[in-house]
């Protein structure tokens, strides 16, 4: 459809809020389709096709008209069957998260506002932005006022997304590069520091190098894959002699923990067509989670087992486990549990997001299963067919 372009100027000024009596005017003719307003189907034509949700409510608050848009938002089959109920009653319903904030507005009388209304204990369930304006200023206004909705959810979750990167970025930065400071200045200006104890400072000054250096690869790894570049070069692999160089790469990790490490590979092993690197780099991240998210003295099975067209490999642990809130997140960058029992472990957020890509890279697949104070497994699942390539 057409949109004559200072109509299209002045709906848009509408909705960022910059309008005006005359404007306000003009919306409540064309939204109640007086027909002496020129074009007013095509302004109809617009409200309905729109995305947001714009409503029209009565002195009392009663719905007089509502686009589809606003009606899929508050959950009602179609507008028809909003027609006088109450505005604020069908948003709280929907939202009921912080809508003190509506009723209270609401009950002050009718002033512009806008609030931010939460359908469920989590940002992820939805969230709604909600701006109303009264008809003030027009002949005919008498306290009626327009509602836009709009689903907000993605970017809540985004701005959510910054702030978890900005708080794990200060944190990953700060805290390697104090101790990098505080070891280097204390060898520097100290005397009479023995052999053992500069070994041992250079020994924090290396894996805290270390730690740095890691941060920054898993950003590098993320920006890649974000910019879609992240790509893999698969290889004919033996994958029973990668494991063994996995498993022997993590058990000094179980040790320091007291942590127990099983494994049951099969009696043969297929070959398999993988990037070597970044399947290991995987297997590694998962263990190393689960090294890291279960107590000292707990134990982690490592279980791998050819099935139809696949090879499925088991990350097992006896550790804090996931919530079932928490656990579809875990795979969302920058995600950490609330739990402080892990915000104590050090960790960035990025290494299953990672991971899931590179499984995704492979035509597989990477899932999770947990409960709170059991553990947790992650399986990885590669196809077997790529063998041939
Ligand atoms: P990191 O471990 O560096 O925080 P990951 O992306 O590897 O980042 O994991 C994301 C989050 O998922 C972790 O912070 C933790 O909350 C949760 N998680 C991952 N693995 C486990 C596990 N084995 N047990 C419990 N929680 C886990």
């Amino acid at each position: 459809m057409q949109v004559a372009a200072s109509e299209a100027d002045q709906w848009n000024s509408l909705l960022s809020g910059e309008s005006d009596a005359e404007l306000l005017r003009q919306l409540e003719q064309r939204l109640t389709g007086d027909s002496s307003c020129e074009s007013g189907s095509q302004w109809r034509a617009i409200v309905e096709s729109i995305s947001d949700g714009i409503c029209a409510a009565d002195s009392e608050g009663r719905i007089v008209q509502a686009n589809p848009a606003f009606a899929a938002l508050v959950a009602v089959a179609s507008s028809d069957m909003l027609m006088g109920r109450s505005v604020c009653d069908e948003i709280v319903a929907a939202a009921p998260g912080d809508s003190e904030q509506l009723i209270e507005r609401v009950s002050r009388g009718m002033t512009a506002f806008v609030c931010e209304l939460r359908r469920g204990a989590e940002l992820a369930d939805g969230v709604l932005r909600v701006a109303c304006v009264p008809l003030q200023g027009t002949a005919d206004s008498d306290g009626s006022s327009v509602w836009q909705i709009r689903d907000v959810t993605h970017q809540k979750l985004a701005e959510e997304a910054r702030n978890q990167f900005v708080f794990t970025a200060t944190h990953e930065l700060r805290t390697p590069l104090c101790n990098l400071k505080a070891y280097a200045e204390t060898l520097a200006l100290q005397d009479g520091i023995d052999v053992d104890q500069q070994k041992e400072f250079c020994n924090i000054i290396n894996s805290e190098a270390t730690r740095l250096a890691r941060f920054v690869d898993e950003l590098l790894n993320i920006s890649q894959m974000e910019g879609g570049g992240l790509s893999v070069t698969k290889h004919q692999t033996d994958v029973e002699r990668m494991l063994k160089e996995v498993l022997d790469h993590v058990r000094p990790q179980f040790d320091k923990k007291s942590q127990t490490l099983e494994y049951s590979l099969p009696a043969k092993m297929p070959k398999l067509s993988v990037d070597k690197d970044k399947i290991a780099g995987t297997l590694i991240n998962l263990l190393g989670n689960a090294c890291k998210y279960t107590p000292e003295d707990g134990t982690i099975r490592f279980t791998a087992e050819v099935e139809p067209g696949s090879l499925a490999m088991h990350v097992e642990d006896s550790g804090y486990g996931i919530s079932s809130e928490e656990l579809p997140r875990v795979f969302d960058k920058f995600f950490r549990s609330s739990d402080q029992q892990v915000r104590d472990v050090e960790g960035t957020g990025l290494g299953l997001a990672f991971a899931k890509e590179v499984a995704r890279l492979h035509g597989g697949s990477l899932t999770a299963q947990s409960e709170v104070g059991r553990g947790s497994r992650f399986t990885l699942t590669l196809p077997l067919e790529v063998q041939n390539d």
